[in-house]
């Protein structure tokens, strides 16, 4: 299996040469060259398949230059025991539908589904691609990405990380997590300024030739860990496998039954993986892309116009607030018929212009497969409330703005198909906006004592990984201005050198 570029198909790499580059030097997406594709056969063998087994039969169809083997073993690394429940990603039913958790990771957000083992395919790529620098991730974090990819890279051998997160810009539970953590090859960063001046440090060290030749000299080379990169795509393509067979077991589908499922979304990457596994020939129904106030996806599949230009909202669910979706390039690119010049034109007018159109035709497609809608913060947080009362289950605010674009969905459609509500991060990692849905007459606290009153009056244990927090030392309290990155990253660099 080859990949090509959204933006140049005639640009053909491996699956390794993909992960290991992230991005195609002409700017565009790494995607598959076609889709593998899985019969109901195939599905009725994989059905005795534990979590890593699953994730390793899909990965194999992907990632030609990897032995079975090799991912075998990777996925036993990374789903092995690092997550707090045997089943990794497990599935619950909820009155109608049925919510896939994807939080039991050791970060509680979706994000560890793919960073949990994108560095152990990264340490692969590297030597199959002949290699011989160590790699150095560089992350610029609005929260769950830069924890969920330190607790990924923490001492793999061949490989370092350094984190900037914005000093104003992140809940103080996601500052802790990322503050206390351990790892000989990690270092983190507050960075004066919001996410998208830390972003912008971050890129202009990707784009500054003279400091990648000293970074060269040190040994290391640069890569990233975002969600473009093709290496944590795949691995989130395994889960609606595992949800779809789940399902099956526990006798609320039978093979062949469609399935619908519904997605928070924000940079387009996990209701992407979801795509694919309907190309993949996974009875997949309705795509149902969710969105809050930052509604820009919503706007785009009800009108086919794609526009940036509008106010940027903070929300509590901050990890969807987002108004350029990377990943739907590759969505763009399926769309247009695999035709390059036109998502070219499309991304040239992204840029420029802010927004771009792809025509009633094209829309009429797209919505053959997607449904979009959108929920306003109280909308979110009744949600939270009426789950609670009448089922005793907590939502975190990004679930709750699927499961409330469900019911959206349902009222205007009457469509009974079996749905699937895909849950993001832990209740405990938003938990004074839950507490506030849930009890709202309840006092604030730190984040310690705010976590207990939510166990309490929700009768669930709070996580571990919350609770382990408590007491650890604070490692990383240095701070810098965007303009200092770089000279950052060189000294921290010397100083793992020594
Ligand atoms: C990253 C994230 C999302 C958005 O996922 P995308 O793949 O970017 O669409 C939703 N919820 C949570 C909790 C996240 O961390």
């Amino acid at each position: 299996m080859h990949y090509v570029s959204t933006r140049d198909a005639k640009r053909q790499v491996s699956s390794a040469e993909a992960i290991v580059a992230g991005l195609s030097p002409d700017g565009g997406l790494f995607v598959p060259e076609c889709f593998p594709r899985f019969s109901i056969e195939d599905l009725a063998g994989m059905l005795k398949l534990d979590y890593s087994a699953c994730a390793s039969k899909v990965l194999g169809t992907y990632l030609s230059d990897f032995t079975h083997q090799e991912l075998d073993e990777i996925t036993k690394a990374a789903y092995g025991d690092n997550f707090d429940n045997t089943d990794i990603a497990p599935v619950r039913a909820l009155g109608g539908e049925s919510v896939m958790e994807l939080f039991h990771g050791p970060t509680l957000a979706f994000k560890d589904m793919a960073l949990q083992i994108l560095p152990h395919l990264m340490s692969a790529s590297i030597q199959k691609t002949g290699e011989t620098r160590k790699v150095l991730i560089l992350v610029a974090t609005s929260g769950d990405t830069g924890k969920a990819a330190l607790e990924g890279y923490k001492n793999v051998p061949g490989t370092a990380i350094i984190v900037f997160y914005p000093r104003e810009g992140v809940s103080s539970a996601q500052k802790l997590q990322m503050i206390t953590q351990e790892g000989s090859n990690v270092a983190v960063y507050s960075v004066e300024g919001n996410f998208d001046d830390a972003q912008n440090g971050v890129k202009r060290i990707f784009c500054d030739d003279g400091l990648a030749q000293t970074i060269d000299t040190l040994g290391y080379k640069l890569s990233s860990a975002n969600s473009i990169n093709w290496g944590r795509l795949v691995p989130q393509i395994a889960y609606y496998f595992w949800a779809y067979l789940t399902e099956v077991r526990a006798g609320r589908l039978t093979l062949g039954d469609r399935l619908n499922v519904v997605v928070p979304t924000g940079n387009f990457g996990n209701i992407l993986a979801a795509y694919y596994a309907k190309r993949m020939g996974l009875p997949l129904a309705k795509l149902i892309c969710a969105s809050n106030s930052n509604n820009v996806l919503t706007d785009f599949f009800n009108t086919g116009a794609y526009d940036s230009r509008r106010s940027f909202f903070k929300t509590s669910s901050p990890s969807m607030d987002i108004l350029i979706s990377s990943n739907l390039e590759r969505l763009l690119f399926e769309a247009a018929g695999r035709d390059e010049e036109t998502v070219k034109r499309w991304m040239k007018a992204l840029s420029t212009q802010g927004r771009y159109e792809v025509g009633e035709e094209i829309r009429a497609a797209l919505i053959g497969d997607f449904y979009a809608g959108c929920s306003t913060e109280e909308e979110a947080k009744a949600t939270i409330q009426r789950v609670f009362e009448s089922s005793s289950y907590l939502m975190d605010p990004h679930t709750a703005v699927a499961q409330a674009v469900y019911e959206q969905y349902k009222a205007e459609t009457g469509d009974s198909t079996a749905s699937l509500v895909v849950s993001t991060a832990s209740p405990y990692k938003f938990a004074s906006d839950v507490l506030l849905a849930i009890a709202p007459s309840v006092e604030e606290g730190d984040e310690f004592a705010i976590a207990k009153k939510l166990s309490e009056a929700s009768k669930t244990p709070v996580p571990f990984a919350i609770a382990a927090l408590e007491g650890k030392p604070r490692l990383h309290t240095e701070s810098c201005a965007t303009e200092d990155m770089g000279d950052v990253v060189l000294s921290k660099l010397r100083a793992w050198c020594e």
